[in-house]
């Protein structure tokens, strides 16, 4: 819309959007007033015909399939609040612990060796996805109760993955961010629930997607008017099997071009080995990641999972001092 629109100018294009039984979504910025216009055959609509309109100053075709997602619709960063720590920023925000919540001992010495380096926001898995039914999925809601204890004693956020939409609430009673993961990244009854939650989100790249997906999912979230998304790049599948994942550290610029949202990286689950997640999480840091997702175990030759990619405190405390030397060199902290 044209700067100084009137809210009756833009209602007489919300109304005649839905007159043409198309949905629509208004950013109503400081500087920028841009409705959204929503629909799978907008392709067929002449674009004069809201062009016209008092007040519009311009419409453009989005033609990639997400929209709210797309620095289009919102030119400005989105930065997501939590609990006084903000995503998007200039604070690389660094959230760090175990892959699964297993006994309240190794959580709580977890917590503190991650919040004693300067992580910001604790991890851990209660609802765990595995490849196989067999394998150890976490222990759900006590698991849940060990994160809210730890929060309570560490005064640190927590992030946790739901991976049922029946779990939402469940989940949300306890979390500070709901993590959806790679696995679920385009399970859209789940992404349309934690949508509805309103809760800050972390969003995970399906290992077997493409940036366009990805962003198309984040507009599940965002068209049920949940706008706390952050986009987590945690490695692709290719030919190459050296490392667990291909970390996509491209896609860290690209989502940056195209889209508002912030975007971490979780160098464990793409790297699956230890020894290796240094470098990349350096490599993210010097990319432009709003943060960073970090597997952390007390003792991780004992962990139930994921031990072969998690970090010692002291691996993660000597990490934490390279990345603030590289967040510094790249105009931020953390
Ligand atoms: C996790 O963060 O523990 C996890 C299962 O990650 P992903 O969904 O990326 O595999
Ligand atoms: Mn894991």
């Amino acid at each position: 819309m044209r700067t100084g629109t009137t809210p009756g100018e833009i209602d007489g294009v919300v109304q005649r959007a839905k007159s043409l039984g198309l949905g629509v979504q208004l950013n109503l910025g400081t500087n920028k007033q841009v409705v959204a216009i929503l629909g799978s055959n907008t392709g067929q609509l002449p674009t004069d015909i809201f062009a016209v309109l008092p007040g519009v100053e311009r419409v453009t075709r989005i033609m990639r399939p997400y929209k709210l997602a797309s620095r289009e619709f919102k030119t400005e960063n989105s930065l997501v609040s939590i609990g006084g720590v903000e995503v998007g920023g200039k604070r690389v925000v660094v959230m760090a612990g175990p892959c699964a919540i297993e006994n309240e001992k190794q959580l709580m010495e977890a917590a503190r060796v991650v919040k004693k380096s300067g992580a910001c926001v604790l991890r851990g898995g209660a609802f765990k996805p595995r490849t196989s039914p067999f394998s150890f999925h976490g222990l759900e809601e006590s698991g849940l109760e060990l994160l809210a204890r730890a929060r309570e004693q560490f005064g640190l956020p927590v992030v946790t993955e739901v991976v049922d939409s029946h779990d939402v609430g469940l989940v949300a009673k306890y979390a500070d961010i709901l993590q959806v993961g790679s696995r679920n990244m385009q399970n859209f009854a789940l992404l349309t629930t934690v949508g509805k939650s309103k809760r800050p989100v972390v969003l995970k790249r399906g290992f077997s997607c493409t940036v366009t997906e990805w962003l198309t999912a984040a507009d599940y979230l965002l068209a049920e008017g949940n706008n706390q998304v952050i986009l987590c790049e945690r490695g692709i599948r290719t030919f190459e099997d050296s490392a667990r994942f291909s970390l996509d550290i491209c896609s860290i610029p690209v989502i940056k071009r195209f889209s508002h949202l912030p975007v971490i990286v979780d160098p464990s689950h793409a790297a699956g080995h230890y020894s290796l997640v240094p470098a990349i999480a350096r490599a993210a840091v010097a990319a432009g990641a709003d943060g960073l997702l970090i597997e952390v175990h007390p003792n991780p030759k004992e962990a139930l999972m994921d031990g072969l990619q998690s970090l010692t405190p002291s691996d993660f405390a000597r990490l934490m001092e390279e990345l603030r030397l590289i967040a510094e060199s790249v105009n931020r902290y953390i």
